[in-house]
């Protein structure tokens, strides 16, 4: 076995709550430098300030794992892939389309693998979820994904610039979900998004979509949910109601429950590594899709004033 050595670039929250555990904790790779223009790093691991300096200086790493905000993405993706590193993206792949297709290309030109990783799909439902569904007639679906921004991403102002999505950085993480699932394509119909006064990027929506047989997919997001908190997907068939709820974790069939422990960063590495194995990408981007599509069609709303 060779041990992938990667750096991860951008030591904010996901970093340090999942990348630096998945990657320590499996054998296959070794974390081998860390990059955060305004973080001292990790006890015993090279930092580095820029991406720039770590490929200039070393330790030689064979792998990425950016987990910047989305926008500063694309230029450090560039940059290692010329150098024939393996890059997994966090979601969403990048602030736009046309980014990730050029990606796509660079990792092709240069012989390495692009992962853009959805990390909702590798969720302890999900994946019976899909077989389950699959030769199911697909009815209605519900998705209903509210949340409390102030708990989940405090103090994160790029997450309210034009690119860091607003309410659907999380909302991403359904449709990631629903597009993996569901054994039908679905596209936008319509949608409302609510944006702050103060704010450049949306903290509610309604979007109301359809599969390709005219069954009916309402979604509805929001960030000002308090208390009990609700990442749930009801899926009506004409053979019973298939539910998942704490984004993916739960599954509940007609015929009972499935409840597993998290292991979606697990999951994920286990990913990033059969791909650089079989020297090939994966680089779904039906999510962003979506969301370029509800940019695209969306009624727009502006809200009153919203403050951390
Ligand atoms: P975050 O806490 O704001 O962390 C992002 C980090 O990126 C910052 O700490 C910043 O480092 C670093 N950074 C910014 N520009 C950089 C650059 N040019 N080079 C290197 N590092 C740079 O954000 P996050 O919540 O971890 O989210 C990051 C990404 O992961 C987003 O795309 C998000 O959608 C995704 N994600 C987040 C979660 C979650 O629960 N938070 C879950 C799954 C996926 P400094 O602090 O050193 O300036």
């Amino acid at each position: 076995m060779t041990v992938i050595r990667v750096g991860v670039v951008g030591l904010g929250k996901i970093a340090r709550d999942q990348h630096l555990p998945a990657i320590q904790s499996d054998p296959v790779f070794e974390l081998a430098a860390t990059v955060s223009p305004d973080d001292h790093g990790v006890t015993g691991i090279t930092h580095h300030q820029t991406l720039s300096a770590l490929l200039a200086s070393g330790p030689e790493v064979d792998a990425i794992a950016l987990c910047t905000p989305p926008q500063v993405r694309f230029d450090l993706a560039v940059a290692a892939l010329e150098r024939g590193l393996h890059v997994f993206l966090e979601k969403p792949p990048g602030a736009t389309l046309t980014e990730v297709a050029l990606l796509e290309q660079a990792a092709a030109e240069n012989g390495a693998t692009l992962f853009a990783g959805w990390h909702s799909r590798f969720a302890a439902g999900v994946a019976p979820a899909k077989v389950w569904l699959a030769d199911k007639r697909i009815e209605r679906v519900s998705i209903v994904w509210r949340e409390d921004v102030r708990v989940w991403h405090p103090g994160q102002a790029w997450i309210w610039e034009p690119g860091g999505l607003g309410v659907f950085d999380p909302g991403i993480n359904a449709l990631s979900i629903a597009t993996e699932i569901l054994p039908n394509a679905f596209f936008l119909s319509a949608a409302t998004l609510w944006t702050p006064a103060n704010r450049k990027a949306p903290i509610a929506a309604e979007l109301s979509f359809r599969d390709t047989t005219g069954a009916p997919i309402t979604m509805d997001l929001d960030w000002r949910q308090t208390g009990p908190q609700s990442w749930d997907i009801a899926i009506e068939t004409t053979a019973g109601t298939l539910s998942l709820s704490k984004g993916g974790a739960v599954l509940t069939l007609p015929t009972g429950e499935l409840y597993a422990e998290d292991r979606e960063y697990s999951g994920l590495y286990a990913r990033f590594a059969a791909l650089i194995d079989g020297r090939v990408s994966e680089v779904d981007v039906r999510p962003l899709q979506l969301v370029a599509d509800a940019y695209l069609r969306g009624r727009r709303q502006t809200v009153e004033a919203f403050e951390d």
